[in-house]
């Protein structure tokens, strides 16, 4: 499955975070078949209150939400692209990982080791920016002399060779390759290099308790350098989701959350906006058996998305019965949508829509 990578300097909150993720894919280990996979790799469920509305609804046997993964990539440092620490190694596990949540310090607290004087956000970020594009440009230039060795006899070389000469221009004005205008087919001939900093990123804002649901002036430095790349910025202060996460009965979150005036985790919302970045979403089957979330990636047709269930289903794909998820809701079961005529059937070009309520027909 698809992978968000935590990086950020250090003692920013990351492992604080990974721990809240962890714990909390630990207390959901219980009732479904996954857990941490590795000591730096968690599985977490995506939250999902259209889930739960479709279960109170049905009635399964049980509720099976989709996933995402979490790995928590500690040691990156200023320096890490000139080979600092194991800051090389550290940046190569990005190379890795489908998406990127970047934490940020915007809590002040004189215990809490810095390195880099007085806290600033959009500093930090742009230390860890500029080290992932140094090692993209590496990446860059490498390829590049290659190219332009074959591009006097091989045309297709050539055409590379633009490409890589307007990253390597933007990298070395300090900009990522997500933010570089480029088409389909360009991106492709860029593919190979895994670049990192065409990864997309969201940044988390770890602020002290008390600016929880306001933000500070720190988060709001950071929102503003992230709008202008188009990134979303998630507040939350980790340290309060890590002793949430780290509870076992859930009337006990629940005092403690509303002892903060807090509805939910705010790592909820932070691992439905990493699924979003990830360009993932999500289906439903609902059965009294189960009923079930699947990840699908946004624009995949029927068959495709019926074989994220089994390789049987999108080979012998026929057609799929279809409820929208706000039909099922309305009409409150398969059978009430029917006789409303809310039941399509759709055939193998159908782009699955996020929430769609599925059943496929196949032969085996
Ligand atoms: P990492 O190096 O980025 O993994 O940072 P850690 O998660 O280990 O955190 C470093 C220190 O900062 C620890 O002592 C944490 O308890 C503390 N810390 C993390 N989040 C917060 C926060 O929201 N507020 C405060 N005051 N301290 C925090």
């Amino acid at each position: 499955s698809l992978q968000a990578g935590i990086v950020g300097l250090p003692n920013v909150g990351k492992s604080t975070l990974f721990n809240a993720v962890s714990n909390s894919a630990k207390a959901q280990a219980s009732n479904y078949r996954f857990c941490t996979i590795e000591p730096n790799v968690g599985l977490v469920n995506v939250p999902d209150e259209r889930m739960t509305k479709l279960a109170e609804l049905v009635k399964p046997e049980r509720i099976v939400p989709t996933q995402l993964e979490i790995v928590d990539i500690a040691g990156l440092v200023r320096g890490a692209s000139k080979g600092e620490g194991l800051g090389n190694k550290f940046l190569g596990n990005i190379k890795e990982v489908d998406a990127i949540i970047h934490v940020i310090r915007c809590f002040e607290d004189d215990n809490v080791l810095r390195e880099e004087g007085a806290i600033n956000p959009v500093s930090d970020k742009e230390i860890i920016d500029t080290e992932l594009q140094l090692k993209d440009l590496e990446a860059v230039e490498r390829k590049l002399q290659r190219s332009e060795k074959m591009a006097k006899t091989d045309p297709k070389a050539k055409a590379e060779v633009e490409i890589l000469q307007q990253c390597k221009t933007h990298l070395e004005q300090g900009k990522s390759i997500r933010g570089l205008d480029l088409s389909k087919e360009e991106r492709v001939a860029i593919a190979d290099l895994f670049l990192l900093t065409e990864k997309p990123v969201l940044y988390v804002a770890n602020v002290d308790e008390a600016s929880m649901h306001t933000g500070n002036k720190y988060s709001e430095a950071l929102a503003a350098a992230a709008k202008e790349e188009g990134a979303q910025v998630i507040v939350m202060c980790n340290n309060i989701e890590a002793q949430i996460a780290e509870m076992e009965a859930e009337e006990d979150k629940q005092m403690f959350m509303e002892e903060y005036k807090m509805t939910e985790p705010a790592l909820n919302r932070l691992i439905q906006s990493a699924y979003k970045l990830l360009q993932l979403d999500t289906y439903f089957t609902a059965g009294v058996q189960e009923v079930r979330a699947w990840t699908i990636h946004h624009g995949w047709k029927a068959p495709q998305a019926a074989g994220v269930i089994h390789t049987d289903f999108e080979r012998g794909f026929i057609k799929a019965e279809v409820i929208a998820y706000e039909d099922f809701v309305k009409y409150g079961s398969e059978a009430a949508c029917r006789d409303n005529g809310r039941l399509r059937i759709e055939g193998k070009e159908y782009i699955v829509k996020d929430g769609d309520v599925m059943h496929f027909r196949f032969n085996v």
